[in-house]
């Protein structure tokens, strides 16, 4: 009788290099080589983008195998992170976690709970405990809370898939050898099947990363079968050790969660549907702020200058606008304030100014006398109809993105989504 096992492992890659990804796809390879199957594609799963611990992208791996014991595979994963982990770096603080049979309810619940707040390592072994989980450490193994929330994520609601290939060990730290045109053309045939390739504005190449880690490249998509055709497209100039299509949570949103603006808290991530209370500015650096409200409070929201042309729609706001923003919450000395994903102008107020008219008779312009009335002195004239232009606004109602190149991995995408259509 077959049964199935969960591994999750997480925090075995340092600031300066390593990866998740490569220990992930290591594991699987001497997982079957042992003689075991695997069972659908491992995963990827990225956790709180706001976690103060994080390495580079907190990602997390988690993968399920045909079998009726952890045993085996104790000794397995092990070998592997001390193989490959950069257990001397101070902060890699591996875990690992397996379980035995399908995550519970509890388990399911925790992943949200991490993948939008902050955990204890006491919280992740009590709920490993009441599951029958087995933990792994290294260091300070504060790695079992994302292994625990790898094994417990639930993509069945949403999911992308990234295709990673990874480098022979004699290149790492060199620079990858490809074509970029061959991405340009890839992304030309198969976006927004595969999406984040090329930033169209900055001009850049999104699918290498640009640290010495051991990947070459990574290409997400929809589906496994688009990832597998667009990786054929591409012209790579250097041998590649393998590459490994993981299932994710990348670009589903799962970080966001609807807040009130009196429940805010610093590191998740808010969707708040308000008002614009104040007109944007630009400040030194190129950044735009501006007061967002509702009926519980007010919030700064803040485009930085890397989200490039998006500040172009911020600037144009006007107080009273409605829109809904989506963001990660930081506190700030001057209070808390929320980092533009996305936004969803609603409804824009329209930009009136106010003048007074011209006199009926003589056609000279009236003066204000008091708050509703105009009068010519030489005609001895009133007026309570001013002269009202409206203003075109600048902005349409819509959703607007930062773009990918200022994009968090768990963001996603407009061009995911048809319900996100301008107007
Ligand atoms: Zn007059």
């Amino acid at each position: 009788m077959d049964k199935k096992l969960w591994i999750g492992l997480d925090d075995t890659d340092s600031r300066k290099g390593g990866c998740t990804t490569y220990i992930g796809a290591i594991l699987l390879r001497r997982i079957r080589d042992e003689g075991y199957n695997i069972i659908g594609y491992p995963r990827l799963v990225r956790l709180n983008p706001n976690c103060p611990y994080k390495t580079r992208g907190n990602a997390a791996i988690a993968l399920a195998v045909e079998a009726d014991s952890p045993e085996p595979f104790e000794d397995i994963v092990s070998s592997i992170i001390e193989e490959y982990a950069e257990l001397q770096a101070v902060g890699t603080d591996p875990g690992a976690v397996l379980l035995l049979g399908e995550p519970s309810y509890e388990l399911k619940e925790y992943y949200w709970h991490v993948v939008r707040d902050l955990s204890t390592k006491e919280e992740a072994e009590k709920i490993a405990r009441q599951n029958k989980v087995r933990l792994l450490e290294w260091n300070m193994g504060r790695g079992i809370i994302g292994a625990l929330a790898a094994i417990g994520a639930d993509l069945t609601r949403d999911k992308t898939y990234e295709l990673i290939a990874h480098r022979k060990k004699e290149y790492w730290g060199t620079v990858r050898s490809f074509d970029p045109r061959s991405v340009w053309e890839m992304d030309r045939r198969t976006y927004p099947l595969t999406f984040d390739n090329v930033d169209r504005e900055t001009g850049e190449i999104r699918i290498t990363p640009h640290t010495p880690c051991p990947v070459l490249l990574g290409i997400r998509g929809v589906t496994p079968n688009i990832l597998e055709e667009a990786y054929k497209m591409l012209t790579i100039n250097e041998p590649v050790e393998f590459y490994t299509i993981f299932e994710t949570n990348q670009g589903t949103d799962a970080h966001l969660q609807l807040m009130r603006i009196k429940d805010v808290k610093n590191n998740v991530s808010a969707i708040i549907d308000g008002v614009v209370k104040s007109k944007p500015r630009f400040t030194v650096g190129g950044h735009v702020f501006f007061t967002l409200g509702d009926d519980t409070g007010e919030i700064t929201c803040a485009a930085y200058e890397p989200t490039k042309k998006f500040r172009h729609i911020i600037i144009e706001l006007e107080p009273g606008d409605k829109v809904t923003v989506y963001g990660a919450v930081k506190k700030k000395p001057q209070g808390f304030t929320l980092n533009l994903e996305k936004i969803h102008i609603k409804s824009l107020v329209d930009l009136k100014i106010v003048k007074p008219p011209t006199c009926p008779i003589c056609s000279k312009k009236m003066e204000k006398i008091d708050k509703t009335r105009y009068f010519c002195r030489d005609c001895n004239a009133f007026s309570r109809s001013p002269e009202v232009i409206n203003i075109g606004r600048k902005i349409l109602c819509g959703i607007y993105e930062v773009p990918p190149s200022a994009r968090r991995h768990l963001s996603k995408p407009l061009a995911l989504t048809s319900d996100y259509q301008h107007g």
